[in-house]
């Protein structure tokens, strides 16, 4: 039987009073901006285990004073990983202790720390057990009105102007959708190279403060984003709708139709609409291609 499970209750159903287990890592997900979003099975376990590993303590102990937990706090950043997780692991291996992983917010190693803990512990044969909740991109996609059933999540892009560029350039190819974190002193210039590089139809949302009282969301057409316009504050998820597939012309009479096109000097957009006139090609598709010919 799993863990947390009912005896003689259907598979999966958990008891509502669910208690750490000594010697097993649990890797929490803790609320976006609504407290309200802890699971209760997440409050069970912040409140039984021994330690509590944190990105940043101070952020947590917040947390924890609001569900009155007193298990010991360990920081646990990109800076101490080194000398930190060894010990961790060996006060779950050696003395039985139970611990929780959790980052500022959302769900720990999706864009956050945690990686080398939870690689040790499964090295050292530890019991690792996830927590799900809240996740800035899940929760983007799941109001984003994009085909959410396969998508692409990179993270944050490049923090450079042209590496950045260069990334949006690649990932117009993509696709499934693709869905990125951005700063807010960032946004307006991520969404200015979006418009730049991707074809105007293409469908793009931008949400910010998820879960929080400014929580705001916009969604259109690349043609009718408009930078200037997001404000320039709180937390960002970018979902992009990926490229569509080439409508029945195959790759190498697209690539025999546009370089020649490119070579003479047409912009991108010119020579994907050409061969969506010309060849009946998706106007997506072969933007995508033209694009990735230019370069
Ligand atoms: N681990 C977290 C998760 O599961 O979503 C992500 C951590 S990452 C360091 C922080 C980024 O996530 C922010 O810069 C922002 O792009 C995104 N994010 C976090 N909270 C958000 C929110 N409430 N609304 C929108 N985006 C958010």
């Amino acid at each position: 039987m799993m863990r947390g499970a009912v005896a003689g209750a259907e598979p999966g159903t958990f008891m509502p009073d669910w208690n750490a287990e000594p010697s097993t890592l649990y890797v929490v997900a803790t609320p976006i901006g609504n407290l309200a979003d802890l699971s209760a099975r997440a409050s069970e376990v912040l409140r039984t285990v021994t330690w509590v590993a944190a990105e940043d303590t101070r952020q947590t102990r917040k947390l924890m004073a609001h569900l009155g937990a007193g298990a010991r706090l360990r920081s646990l950043h990109r800076g101490n990983e080194a000398r930190t997780v060894p010990a961790l692991v060996r006060s779950l291996r050696t003395t039985g202790a139970s611990g929780a992983l959790v980052s500022d917010a959302g769900t720990p190693l999706v864009s956050d720390p945690g990686r080398w803990l939870v690689e040790a512990a499964l090295r050292a044969g530890i019991a690792v057990v996830p927590l799900p909740g809240p996740c800035a991109v899940v929760a983007a996609l799941s109001v984003a009105g994009l085909d959410a059933a396969r998508f692409v999540f990179e993270g944050f892009l490049p923090a450079r102007a042209v590496a950045r560029r260069r990334r949006v350039a690649e990932l117009a190819c993509e696709t499934r959708t693709w869905a990125v974190y951005e700063a807010p002193h960032r946004i307006r210039a991520l969404a200015g190279d979006i418009k730049e590089v991707l074809e105007p139809d293409r469908q793009v949302a931008w949400v910010r403060e998820l879960t929080k009282r400014h929580e705001e969301a916009w969604r259109g057409a690349v043609g009718e984003l408009d930078p200037e316009r997001i404000p320039e504050r709180g937390e960002f998820v970018v979902v992009v709708e990926g490229a569509g597939e080439e409508a029945g012309v195959p790759d190498q009479d697209l690539d025999a139709f546009l370089e020649p096109l490119l070579e003479a000097g047409l912009g991108v957009r010119t020579a994907a609409a050409l061969a969506r006139d010309c060849l009946g090609a998706a106007h997506k598709a072969a933007y995508a291609r033209a694009l990735a010919l230019k370069r």
